[in-house]
C-alpha cells in the first residue's frame, strides 16, 4: 500500500473516532424538579446532598440497565431512590395540599407497547410509580384515582405506610408560607391575572417533582414521573404528572419525555405528547422538539422543564425557571449532574 494510501486512511480513522466520541449515546436522563433554585440560596451541604442523590439515582438505574433488566425496571429503580428521598417532592418529601395533607401522582409508560399506567392523590402507597406500574401490569386500566388506588396498591402487594410517612417539617414551612402569600396576593391583587393570584410562580419550595426516561440494551425506552404536585394545591387537584401525553409519555418510535413545573399549563399544552408528534410528523429532533413544547408553556405564562430521551440516546433537558435538578448517564457510565442554568 502506498504511503499516501495508508495517511489517507488513518485521517479517515481519526476523523470517524472523533466523531464517534462527541456523540455521546445517553442511557438515562432525570429530572428533580425545576423552580427558583439559585446558588446563593443554596447551602454549600445542601447542594452536595442532592448531587449525591441524583448521583445515586442514576446508579440504581444504571445497575438495571448493566444487569440486561428493561428500562421499566431501570425507571422504576431510580425514581425509587428519589421518592424515598426528602429533597424531593415525591414520596417522602411530597408537598402538601391546602387541608395539609400528601396527595401524590405517578405515571410510568413502555415505549415498546405503549401501555401506561398512572395513579393520582394517592396517600399511603409508599413508592406512587411502582403502584402506575401495577396499574399498568396488573388491570385493564390506565390510570386509578384515590381511596380506589391505594386499595390496588395494597392488592397488589405494595408497600403501604401511614399518611403520616410523608409529613416533614421543610415542606409543612413551605405550604404555611405559601398559604401566608397566596391570601396577600389574593387580598393586594385585585385587577390580576388569574396566574398571579393563585401567587404559585416561581416558588421552589412548590415545585421538585422527579422522573426519569430510560433505555435499556434491547433499545427500548420507558418514561416515568412522580410528584406530591404543587403546594397548597386544592384537594382532589391532579397535575400533568401522571396524564399520559402532558407531564408523562413514552415511544420507541420517537422518545420517552418527563416534564416538571407548573402542571396546569403542561396539560393545556399536552407538551410531553406532542414533543414525540413534532418528532414522529416533522421529523425534529429531540432537542428541537422539546425546545418548541417548553417555549410554548413558556408564553402561556408556565414555568418549568423537561427531559427527553430518544433510541438513540440523544437527550433534551430544557428549563425555563433558573434551575432545575437534572442527570443523565452515558451507555459507558459516565455520570453527569446539574443544578443550575
Ligand atoms: N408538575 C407538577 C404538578 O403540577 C409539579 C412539579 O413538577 O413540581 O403537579
Amino acid at each position: 500500500m502506498k504511503i499516501s494510501k495508508l495517511f489517507a486512511i488513518i485521517l479517515i480513522s481519526l476523523f470517524t473516532l472523533n466523531v464517534a466520541a462527541q456523540q455521546k449515546k445517553y442511557v438515562m436522563v432525570i429530572h428533580g424538579g425545576a423552580g427558583t433554585i439559585l446558588k446563593k440560596n443554596m447551602t454549600p451541604e445542601k447542594e452536595a446532598a442532592y448531587i449525591a442523590v441524583l448521583t445515586k439515582a442514576l446508579q440504581a438505574g444504571y445497575a438495571q440497565i448493566k444487569k440486561g433488566k428493561t428500562s421499566l425496571d431501570a425507571v422504576e429503580a431510580t425514581i425509587h431512590v428519589l421518592e424515598d428521598d426528602p429533597h424531593f417532592n415525591a414520596g417522602k418529601g411530597a408537598v402538601f395540599t391546602h387541608e395539609g395533607k400528601n396527595e401524590m401522582d405517578a405515571a410510568i409508560m413502555d415505549g415498546k407497547t405503549l401501555m401506561a399506567g398512572a395513579v393520582a392523590g394517592v396517600t399511603t402507597i409508599k413508592n406512587p410509580i411502582s403502584a402506575a406500574r401495577a396499574v399498568m401490569e396488573k388491570s385493564e386500566h390506565v390510570m386509578m384515582v384515590g381511596a380506589g388506588a391505594d386499595q390496588f396498591a395494597k392488592e397488589a402487594g405494595l408497600e403501604i405506610v401511614d399518611p403520616k410517612y410523608f409529613w416533614t417539617q421543610e415542606r409543612w414551612d413551605g405550604l404555611q408560607q405559601a398559604i401566608k402569600e397566596d391570601s396577600t396576593k389574593a387580598v393586594l391583587d385585585h385587577g390580576s391575572k388569574k396566574s398571579d393570584l393563585l401567587g404559585i410562580k416561581n416558588h421552589d419550595y412548590k415545585f421538585g417533582t422527579v422522573g426519569c426516561v430510560a433505555l435499556d440494551q434491547a433499545g427500548n425506552l420507558a418514561a416515568g414521573t412522580s410528584t406530591g404536585g404543587m403546594t397548597n394545591k386544592k384537594y382532589g387537584r391532579v397535575g400533568d404528572a401522571p396524564i399520559i401525553g402532558a407531564g408523562t409519555y413514552c415511544n420507541n418510535e420517537t422518545a420517552g419525555i418527563s416534564c416538571t413545573g407548573w402542571g396546569e399549563f403542561y396539560i393545556r399544552n399536552v407538551v410531553a405528547k406532542t414533543i414525540s408528534d413534532l418528532m414522529e410528523y416533522k421529523s425534529l429532533s429531540v432537542v428541537e422538539a422539546s425546545k418548541i413544547a417548553l417555549d410554548k408553556v413558556g408564553k402561556m405564562g408556565g414555568d418549568g422543564g423537561l427531559i427527553a430521551l430518544d433510541r438513540k440516546g440523544n437527550i433534551a433537558m430544557p428549563f425555563n425557571t433558573e434551575g432545575m435538578y437534572r442527570g443523565a448517564i452515558t451507555v459507558d457510565g459516565k455520570i453527569e449532574v446539574s443544578i443550575y442554568k
